[in-house]
């Protein structure tokens, strides 16, 4: 058995460790172009801010490690183009490999802003830790940076730079940050303090240029110019599947690998995994594509096992996710009301303001929960939430509640931990989910 895995990211390593663990006797290379697998991407935004003190510490295991699992991995190595019916891939430099299962995990790309001056020095797509390293040095002598719409790790990289004493401008032609997930009053917050650390905030305005002789001096915009020496994207994540649509897999409408729940594809001999591929929502059906890193790694496990003759099913999708914003923890659950009213969900809403510990207690921070449920049912559809800590473990709660059904009726019934250092009396999920009812109630 030859498993050949495309991509050694976070779902390319997954789906090579689970093969291996399957079919232990199985061949499983993996071909990357990146210069290093097994280590973090989610940390290089911390380094920047210098809340990690080094991009070593964002290694997870050593190329050696890898050696001694077994996993032949193949930097710095493109896979050139994927031919189905004679079960090779083409190899640059190698030439032609064969494979019995094949698992796609070629990841995503920034979206192209799509204008003129991109070739220019300056830009920085902030993704491999190699580029990182290099561009980390740059940081410290950078003065203004411009950030080419705040998808999620833009947000980041706008903290980072703040932290590094650097201008920053957001440009974005959305009315808010992360505009298709959260909501307008969950991140008032952010806003308020990205504003009280002087970012000029430019929403509904569009980079239309970047412009400089040879290294980048600013951003022409729909509302003037711009000037920096630096410009993050931030563009949403598209997938990487130029190999695969060539070859003929299916693709969905996101762009993404069309995969069934055991991760596999079009074709019965090959898998795909991470954010090359889409997967159902569980509340809407709709496919998703550019989910997260515990996403990927999860469906490289799924992919990889099965590739190997082993059974493993992946479900569809409720999407917990939860950050760092400004001084703020912001997280969510599928839906908050603006993406539930453009898709044409009807919704009925409950909002708690709450504390994390007890009032007394050191260190205790505000928490806003807002709940989303079907207005017939009651069940829960999604949430949002903004605060000073905690927003991880409500988030995949949360998750895990519109998974099995739950209502708002159970959650504005349910036992909560009481301990002045770690909670408060009320659990504003709970508070939450009694105003839901009460607005109801009222509303009758
Ligand atoms: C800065 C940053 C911060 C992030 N923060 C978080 C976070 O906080 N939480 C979270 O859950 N996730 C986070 N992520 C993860 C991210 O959002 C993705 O979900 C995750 O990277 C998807 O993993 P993947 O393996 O599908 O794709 P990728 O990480 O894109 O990996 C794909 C790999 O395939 C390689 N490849 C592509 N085509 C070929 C080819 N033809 N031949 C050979 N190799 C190829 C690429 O070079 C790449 O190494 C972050 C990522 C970045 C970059």
């Amino acid at each position: 058995m030859r498993i050949v895995v495309i991509g050694g990211g976070a779902a390319g390593i997954g789906a090579a460790g689970a093969a291996k663990g399957a079919d232990p006797s199985a061949e499983v290379v993996v071909y990357t172009e990146d210069t290093d697998v097994a280590y973090s991407p989610c940390g290089i935004p911390f380094v920047h801010g210098k809340e990690i003190d080094s991009f070593e510490r964002l290694f997870l295991a050593t190329k050696e490690q890898y050696v001694a699992t077994g996993i032949d991995v193949r930097y710095e190595t493109a896979v050139e183009a994927i031919n189905l019916s004679a079960r090779t891939v083409t190899v640059a430099g190698e030439g032609e490999a064969a494979y019995d299962r094949l698992v796609i995990a070629a990841g995503w790309q920034y979206a192209d802003p799509e204008v003129p001056g991109a070739d220019l020095d300056g830009i920085y797509e902030v993704k491999y830790i190699r580029r990182a390293m290099e561009w980390d040095e740059r940081l410290d002598s950078c003065k203004a940076a411009v950030i080419v719409e705040a998808g999620p790790v833009a947000m980041e990289m706008v903290s980072a730079l703040v932290h590094r004493d650097i201008k920053v401008t957001v440009v974005d032609p959305a009315p808010w940050p992360m505009a298709d997930v959260i909501d307008p009053d969950i991140v008032e917050p952010v806003r308020q303090s990205w504003e009280d650390h002087g970012v000029d905030m430019q929403w509904g305005n569009r980079v239309t240029a970047f412009t400089g002789d040879g290294t980048l001096s600013g951003v022409a915009t729909e509302a003037g110019p711009v000037e920096a020496d630096l410009a993050i994207i931030g563009t949403h994540k598209v997938a990487n599947n130029p190999l695969a649509a060539a070859a003929g897999l299916k693709l969905g409408a996101t762009g993404g690998l069309i995969v069934d729940s055991r991760m596999q594809t079009s074709d019965p001999n090959v898998y795909a995994a991470g954010d090359c591929t889409e997967i159902p929502h569980g509340v809407t059906n709709v496919p998703l594509q550019g989910l997260s890193g515990s996403h990927a790694y999860a469906q490289g496990k799924t992919a990889g096992t099965n590739a190997a003759g082993g059974t493993r099913h992946y479900r569809p999708v409720y999407v917990p996710w939860g950050m760092l914003a400004g001084e703020w923890m912001i997280g969510g659950v599928s839906f908050g009301e603006t993406l539930a009213t453009a898709l044409g969900m009807k919704h009925v809403v409950g909002k708690a303001q709450g504390i994390t510990r007890a009032r007394y207690y050191p260190g205790v921070k505000p928490i806003t929960v807002k709940l989303l449920a079907e207005p017939e049912t009651l069940r829960l559809i999604g949430a949002q939430m903004v605060g000073g800590e905690g927003i991880k473990e409500r988030a995949d709660f949360l998750a895990m509640a519109v998974r099995v059904g739950i209502t708002a009726e159970e959650l504005a019934t349910m036992e909560n931990v009481y301990s002045p250092a770690i909670g408060a009396l009320n659990e504003p999920i709970s508070v939450a989910a009694q105003n839901l009812l009460a607005g109801l109630a009222g509303s009758q």
